[in-house]
């Protein structure tokens, strides 16, 4: 999960984040998210959509999944991995 500038890695290792092109780009999404929102407002609004419609139709969510698989999708040498937990529909 990103908060702020930082990607935060729970139960994978740096290694296994970086070799899966989809899920960076995802967390990079995110991370355009903070910098066009701003740290806390992001935050809030992320809460505010969370509780809403929950994790998976999270407007920041679903925005981040839809691009990181256009951004793998659109490398001719994409290889497309399941999709991490975090990504899954419930
Ligand atoms: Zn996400």
């Amino acid at each position: 999960m990103v908060i702020g500038k930082t990607v935060h890695l729970s139960g994978t290792s740096r290694e296994d984040f970086l070799a899966d092109a989809e899920w960076v780009a995802h967390e990079q999404v995110h991370l355009r998210q903070y910098r066009e929102h701003g740290l806390l407002p992001f935050l809030w609004k992320y809460l505010v959509e969370s509780a809403r419609v929950g994790y998976y139709y999270n407007k920041y969510e679903v925005e981040a999944r839809e691009e990181a698989r256009r951004v793998v999708l659109a490398n001719p040498d994409h290889v497309l991995v399941p999709l991490p937990r975090h990504a899954r529909r419930p």
